[in-house]
């Protein structure tokens, strides 16, 4: 699917998630067993090597980037050590070279988590290309969807025996999945518009805890425990969604970049700071992060207006509503995360954002957003 962007083996399962599972598997990630990982993700992030039995370390980020600092790695790696999880925060490509000098210089294996970053680029090279290997999301609201899979890129040939031979060894989904994910693209791609996004995603959460959709986690996940299913493949209709949708990602990357560059040119006249530019860094945005001190009163405003606000992320290990104890995080740890927690929404860029909706969402921001100040 992604074959034609990047080298390297591919391998398509049912989430992202299940791709990290299976790369750290490969990996001999196991009990015991540590993983750095930024502590501003998503809670799906430390599942995979909880899974595993392993546990992770969280690192606070560096709050111009949202993406982790690597000044305080140091401060992380311990003898049980095994990898460390980049993660390209909105798009926003990672400053790889203290990372890389690092990794270096302690031999950590790097994986990437490519579910934000899709074309972004530090120095030239592609993000998805730094480490032993990269997950990517195929959820909606993904760079391209393949309606709720994920891809692995394995770019360490020395672990693709291994992999091929977990991928073959995984379920793969049962007919009446198939059906229910066909049904679900469909209404996806025919119902969901940024105007009826809040209402569509408040009816699916709604309709997968009743467990007539599939949704992106189960409730099993959620407290920490592997459900019976994970460890699976993508499904065939998901496989045609995908192989379908990256046809347009040139055309869907130059979009996000012109609507990235209408927020650029126009929320600093509002008094939102706006992404800082890096002159080694070349990113396709996701998801625009804006800060603003009424988070919780603007995303519950922009619901009753259709106007289409993001929440990512909610807390250190989104959702909220997480136990982020069970997965050993505690309050305090990333002080920084758990600020951009409070104040960070995000804006859309995806290709049904028009640069006339861009403009309306930018217009709501300057009626019912409040800025946080400059430090
Ligand atoms: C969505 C997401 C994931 C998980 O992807 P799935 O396909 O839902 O498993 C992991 N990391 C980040 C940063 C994400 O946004």
């Amino acid at each position: 699917m992604i074959a034609s962007f990047f080298q390297g083996g591919e391998f398509v399962f049912s989430k992202g998630r299940v791709g990290l599972y299976t790369l750290l598997k490969a990996m001999g990630v196991g009990v015991g067993d540590e993983v750095i990982v930024s502590g501003y993700t998503c809670v799906m992030v430390p599942s995979a090597p909880r899974f595993l039995g392993a546990t992770c370390r969280y690192v606070d980020i560096d709050p111009v980037t949202y993406n982790l600092n690597p000044a305080l790695l140091d401060a992380h790696l311990t003898p049980k050590t095994r990898a460390l999880i980049i993660q390209h925060t909105y798009g926003i490509a990672q400053n790889m070279g203290p990372v890389l000098d690092w990794t270096g210089r302690n031999n950590i294996p790097i994986i990437e988590d490519c579910c934000h970053a899709f074309g972004s680029r530090w120095n030239g090279k592609l993000c998805g290309n730094f480490g032993v290997g990269t997950f990517f999301s195929g959820q909606w609201n993904k760079p391209f969807s393949t309606g709720l899979g994920g891809m692995l890129l394995v770019n360490d040939a020395k672990l693709l025996p291994e992999v091929e031979r977990l991928y073959q060894a995984a379920l793969s989904p049962s007919l009446t999945q198939e059906i229910r994910l066909w049904l679900q693209i469909k209404a996806y791609n025919m119902f969901v518009t940024p105007h009826t996004n809040a209402l569509m995603m408040r009816l699916y959460r709604l309709m997968s805890g009743l467990g007539l959709a599939a949704g992106s986690s189960t409730n099993e996940e959620f407290e920490g425990e592997m459900p019976r299913n994970y460890f699976q493949r993508m499904a065939k209709v998901q496989i045609r969604e995908g192989e379908k949708n990256i046809l347009g990602i040139h055309a869907l990357m130059a979009h996000r970049k012109e609507i990235s560059a209408l927020y650029k040119r126009e929320l600093p006249g509002l008094g939102f700071r706006v992404i800082k530019e890096d002159p080694q860094v070349e990113n396709v945005i996701l998801r625009y992060p804006v800060r603003v001190v009424n988070k919780d009163e603007l995303l519950k405003k922009a619901a009753s207006k259709g106007i289409e606000l993001g929440s990512w992320f909610e807390i250190p290990l989104h959702p909220a509503g997480i136990d982020m104890a069970r997965f050993g995080y505690r309050q305090g740890m990333c002080p920084e995360s758990e600020k951009a927690c409070r104040e960070v929404v995000n804006l859309p860029t995806h290709g049904k954002v028009t640069p006339e909706i861009a403009e309306k969402t930018l217009e709501f921001m300057k009626r019912y957003g409040r800025f946080c100040e400059r430090h």
